[in-house]
């Protein structure tokens, strides 16, 4: 049997969840964007409300630029974007100076560094060319150096050696670090979202890590989910739960076989542990989302999640809830499903709908596994379509659901903010380090005025990689939203 038979035939938990699993996309999109269609005045009401905020988004981002600018110059259209994914992704990994000493001196040299300087006005990105961009210590020594940082950078490359090139690296890693997490503990991260610009947010705290490799790493992280979800409670100020902050859990960071071949162990050995969790957040008022990941995990995570609704005393909390990916072609049936749940259990599921983090693992996989199509779909303006579809699919179902739109896009922003009317037991989320100008007009109560969760990652460097490559590869992706916002030459209606 071929292994997309395999997976068509498993025994799901889910009547019908399967056969979508390879659905042919364009019957499956001609579909969805029957369901998605606002109708032709919907359609300019959206055009108008997302090229506002685009606007707004323009206006509000400052010369300073940051890491949006820095992005953006290398993005992964460029060779030198290319590079420095790998320099990212590899560097952290390995383990000994001089294999690190062997691959900076391969890939520095390797690219234009010159060409991009100049061609973005934020200072930021000049300062920078990489590696040594945030070393402030080095490029203190020469006022020059921030004007040219790729002269620098040979120069010290040559003078100093690629040791210092390293540690300089090191550094840039941490600062993006700094970028996209909220806190080294969660101690620092619920202190550093209560400054006064980020209060305006509900936080939904990440504790970094995941795919547990061993039972004493899965033990590790359900310890600190445990922690985490303990100082979350004390420091939420008893709003109801939708609104007080959250805890986001990963199920392949609670076991080290959390996969399909293992079902029942899984299932064994997960189910009380995400009982254990839920009851904790449960007398702790905070909501608790399982997060999405890869694919072939679907129909596992759905399983347990079941369970959970089932099985924990969870009473009239209505706090349990899981991000589902909308660039699955069975995203639709997860829905169908979940609202079938929700009324089986009686209770009002927390649903976070997101496009999918993991489109470039999808594809590979599915590639080497030699099947006939992908569990996802394979345009972008595609999984657009599907995550409107599903949308309206979530809005429709009433209180079946409290919807979480997670987006950093502006026109899918303005397709909900349309499909919602008047409603407003809703909120929309983005992560921490994105999407920042994007929110501040939504948050605004002299604007549209409505809530936003912010994503917020929790953990020391080490644990940073597998999260820090997939928002590299979203920012850097040349069809991303965020990627294309900033960049004065497209038109805000392009
Ligand atoms: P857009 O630029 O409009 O969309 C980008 C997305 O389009 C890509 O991420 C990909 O999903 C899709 N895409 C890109 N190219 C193609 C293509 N060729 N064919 C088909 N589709 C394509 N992700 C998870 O997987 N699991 C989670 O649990 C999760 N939790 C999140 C929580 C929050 C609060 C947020 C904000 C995001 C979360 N994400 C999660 C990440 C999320 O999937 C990405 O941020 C999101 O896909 C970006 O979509 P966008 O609407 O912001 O941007």
């Amino acid at each position: 049997m071929r292994f997309d038979e395999q997976t068509a035939a498993r025994q799901s938990p889910i009547p019908g969840l399967n056969e979508h699993y390879l659905a042919d996309e364009q019957a499956l999109l001609r579909e969805l964007a029957a369901m998605a269609d606002p109708g032709e005045a919907g359609r300019r009401e959206i055009g108008r409300v997302a090229a506002d905020l685009v606007r707004a988004v323009r206006r509000n981002t400052g010369r300073e630029g940051g890491i949006d600018a820095f992005l953006q110059q290398y993005d992964l259209s460029s060779q030198e974007g290319v590079l420095l994914m790998c320099i990212a992704e590899a560097l952290l990994r390995i383990p000994d100076a001089d294999t690190a000493d062997q691959l900076i001196a391969d890939k520095i040299t390797a690219a234009q560094w010159e060409d991009h300087l100049g061609s973005s006005e934020s200072l930021f990105v000049n300062a920078s060319t990489w590696g040594l961009m945030l070393t402030g210590r080095l490029l203190k020594v020469d006022e020059d150096a921030r004007r040219n940082p790729a002269q620098v950078l040979g120069r010290v490359a040559s003078r100093a050696g690629e040791p210092v090139v390293r540690a300089a690296m090191r550094q840039a890693m941490r600062i993006m670090g700094h970028q996209f997490v909220m806190g080294r503990t969660i101690e620092e991260a619920l202190e550093r979202a209560e400054r006064r610009k980020n209060s305006v947010y509900r936080y939904s705290f990440d504790m970094l890590g995941e795919a547990a490799l061993t039972a004493h790493d899965a033990r590790r992280y359900l310890d600190a989910y445990a922690d985490a979800i303990t100082a979350i409670g004390k420091a939420s100020g008893g709003e109801d739960v939708f609104s007080a902050p959250s805890i986001s859990v990963k199920l392949s960071a609670l076991h080290p076989r959390y996969q399909y071949t293992q079902r029942d162990r899984v299932v064994r050995d997960l189910v009380p542990t995400m009982i254990e969790l839920a009851e904790h957040a449960k007398s702790a008022n905070i909501a608790l989302t399982v997060d999405a990941e890869e694919a072939d995990r679907l129909e596992l995570s759905l399983e347990i999640v079941a369970a959970v609704l089932k099985g924990a005393k969870l009473n009239t909390y209505d706090g349990f809830g899981l991000a589902v990916q909308t660039y699955q072609r069975r995203a639709g049936a997860v829905f169908r499903y979940l609202e079938t749940l929700a009324a089986d259990t009686r209770h009002r599921i927390p649903v976070r709908l997101v496009k999918g983090a993991y489109w470039d693992t999808e594809i590979k996989r599915a590639q080497e596994a030699g099947l006939p199509g992908y569990p996802v779909f394979t345009r972008k303006a595609h999984t657009d379509v599907s995550y409107l579809a599903c949308a309206r699919q979530v809005l429709a179902a009433g209180a079946a659901f409290y919807p979480q739109f997670a987006t950093h896009n502006a026109h899918t922003l303005a397709s909900v903010l349309h499909y919602a009317g008047p409603r407003r037991d809703y909120e929309f989320q983005r992560l921490h380090g994105m999407g920042e100008e994007l929110y501040a007009e939504v948050v605004d109560p002299g604007t549209l005025d409505r809530p936003c969760r912010v994503y917020a990652p929790v953990g020391s460097h080490e644990d940073l990689l597998p999260y820090l490559v997939r928002r590299l590869l979203e920012n850097g992706a040349n069809t991303s939203f965020v990627n294309r916002i900033s960049d004065d030459d497209i038109e805000v209606e392009d």
